[in-house]
């Protein structure tokens, strides 16, 4: 039996993304953003079993003709069927086998990945990597996301762990504490936390630091700060562009290491800082111009994502088929 519709479910802190797709040529025919009414288990189940009743109903869907994909933070261990670790913003997730227990409460068959590495898929085939043969992805936001596709499929390693780019680390004994637990991962200098610290780190080492960039600094609001420190860098104010700097600069440390391990042919960059790219591409391809090793970085292409509104969701629905592919080979 083929499959005709795929559903795509993407789990953010507190929100889902859901979307609905014809198989035939990935059309989406239904989305909805829904906030849940607290964060945990069975807000989930209920918001997602009500999406789907909704959908069943509109387009006469039976119950043969669909699967789903559902991406949602922290290390998705295939092996053990379970969010094994690295949730800190979704921590009601670890332990829980949450595609079993959404598949016992839809009666559909539901595949479950890292929301990042799912992402990762869905720009490899429908995004920006869809010419490229090796697709790295980044994403930036609170944590930052990754994923790597060889061949369009996702890298995954023994236990669900690999493409988790976001934790390479610089420094593992003196670098800035991470949210996973260890120290001087990219993640503490990238993320929307560790690109705050950085400018109060750049404005008390200067002699004359600008108001903006002190007001801006101590606003608490770390999302505008990462949306307009590039703004006032880009106002030539000194801090705001020693932050920029060093932002670029551990990102090409990052991608440094991803060059070495994984050869990728591009690096989509996704996330709330993608929009301010053009400001550290440059500073990025300095640092890996260091590299001895021309090969790795003379034609590698870095660019910003294609898919940043759908690309969780998109990239469940279409691990979700490659994954039922697999299971009736
Ligand atoms: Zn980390």
């Amino acid at each position: 039996m083929s499959i005709k519709y795929v559903y795509g479910f993407d789990l953010g802190g507190t929100f889902l993304k859901l979307r609905f797709y014809l198989v035939d040529g990935m059309k989406e025919l239904f989305s909805k953003k829904v906030s849940l009414d607290e964060a945990n288990k069975n807000c989930f189940i209920r918001a997602i079993a009500g999406f789907v009743e909704e959908i069943k109903k509109e387009f006469k869907v039976k119950k043969e003709e669909a699967i789903a994909g559902l991406g949602a933070p922290g290390i998705y261990a295939p092996r053990s069927g379970v969010v094994i670790d690295n949730a800190p913003n979704c921590p009601w997730v670890v332990g829980e086998p949450l595609a079993q227990d959404l598949s016992n409460e839809l009666d559909l068959r539901v595949y479950h990945g890292n929301d990042a590495k799912l992402f990762a898929l869905a720009e490899a085939l429908m995004g920006a990597g869809k010419l490229y043969k090796v697709v790295a992805f980044l994403g930036l936001g609170t944590g930052v996301g990754g994923g790597i596709v060889k061949n369009g499929q996702l890298d995954l390693g023994a236990w669900g762990y690999a493409g988790e780019l976001g934790h390479i680390s610089f420094d593992v004994f003196n670098g800035r504490p991470c949210a996973c637990g260890n120290k001087g991962c990219l993640e503490a200098y990238a993320g929307t936390d560790g690109i705050c610290k950085t400018l109060e780190t750049e404005i008390s080492s200067l002699r004359a630091p600008s108001k903006e960039a002190k007001e801006l600094a101590g606003c608490g609001d770390s999302r505008r700060i990462v949306k307009e420190v590039f703004t006032l860098a880009r106002d030539d104010d000194q801090a705001a562009k020693n932050a920029v700097l060093s932002l670029g600069a551990h990102l090409g440390m990052g991608i440094q290491n991803i060059l070495i391990t994984h050869n990728p042919d591009i690096i989509v960059i996704g996330g709330s800082i993608s929009n301010d790219l053009d400001m550290i591409t440059d500073d990025i391809k300095h640092y890996l111009k260091n590299m001895d090793q021309k090969c790795l970085w003379e034609n590698l292409v870095i660019t910003k994502s294609h898919r940043s509104d759908d690309g969780g969701a998109l990239g469940a629905a279409l691990y979700a088929l490659q994954k039922y592919e697999e299971s009736v080979k």
